[in-house]
C-alpha cells in the first residue's frame, strides 16, 4: 500500500471538535500504526530527497515527523514551538488559525545561514500555521525548500498562502 493509502484508510474525522463547526481530522492512528508511519516518512524523506539540510517540525504533532525524517536522512531538526516556550534569543511571529490565533517561535543561531529546511506538519488547513513558519525559516537566514504535509484540507486553500514553496501533501481532501 502507498503512504496515500495508509492515511486514507486510517485516518479519522470527528466533527464539531475543537469547536462547533469544524471537521476535524486526527491523524494519531497513522502515527500509531508502524507500518503507515513508516511509509508516510519514506514518502517524504523520497520526495524532498537532496533538497534540504534540516528539518523544522512544528509543534505538536510536526515533530513526531520532523524527528523521524531528520534521523532518516541525515539532517538536523529544527523545533519550531508555540508562544513562550524557547529561552534565548527567539523570533516570533504571530498568524491567524481556523479557529482562533496563535503564536510561533523558533530560536536564533542554531544552523549556519543559507541551510536548506524542510517544514513539515501533520494538517495544512488555512496555511496560517507554515506561512508563519515561512517567515521565521527565512527571518533566521535559512532558506526554505520544501513544505512536506501528511494532509491537505483543499477547501481551505491553504496552499495559496505559501506562495511559490515546494508543497507536497501526501493527501488532500
Ligand atoms: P492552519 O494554520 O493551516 O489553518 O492549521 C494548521 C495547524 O492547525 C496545524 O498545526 C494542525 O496541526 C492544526 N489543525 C488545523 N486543523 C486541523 C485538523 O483538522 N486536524 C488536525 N490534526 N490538526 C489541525
Amino acid at each position: 500500500r502507498t503512504a496515500a493509502d495508509e492515511v486514507n484508510a486510517l485516518l479519522a474525522s470527528y466533527p464539531d471538535f475543537p469547536q462547533d463547526g469544524i471537521l476535524f481530522r486526527d491523524l494519531n492512528p497513522v502515527f500509531a500504526n508502524a507500518q503507515a508511519f513508516k511509509s508516510i516518512i519514506d514518502a517524504l524523506v523520497t520526495r524532498f530527497s537532496g533538497t534540504f539540510d534540516a528539518v523544522a517540525g512544528i509543534e505538536a504533532r510536526g515533530f513526531l515527523l520532523a524527528a523521524a525524517i531528520g534521523y532518516a536522512a541525515d539532517a538536523a531538526v529544527l523545533a519550531v514551538r508555540k508562544g513562550g516556550k524557547l529561552p534565548g534569543t527567539v523570533l516570533t511571529e504571530e498568524y491567524d488559525l481556523e479557529y482562533g490565533s496563535a503564536r510561533l517561535e523558533l530560536e536564533v543561531g542554531q544552523l549556519p545561514a543559507g541551510s536548506r529546511v524542510l517544514i513539515v506538519d501533520d494538517v495544512l488547513a488555512t496555511g496560517g500555521t507554515i506561512a508563519a513558519t515561512a517567515r521565521l525559516i527565512e527571518r533566521a537566514g535559512y532558506v526554505l525548500t520544501g513544505v512536506g504535509v501528511v494532509l491537505e484540507l483543499a477547501e481551505l486553500d491553504g496552499r495559496s498562502r505559501l506562495g511559490d514553496a515546494d508543497v507536497h501533501t501526501i493527501v488532500s481532501v
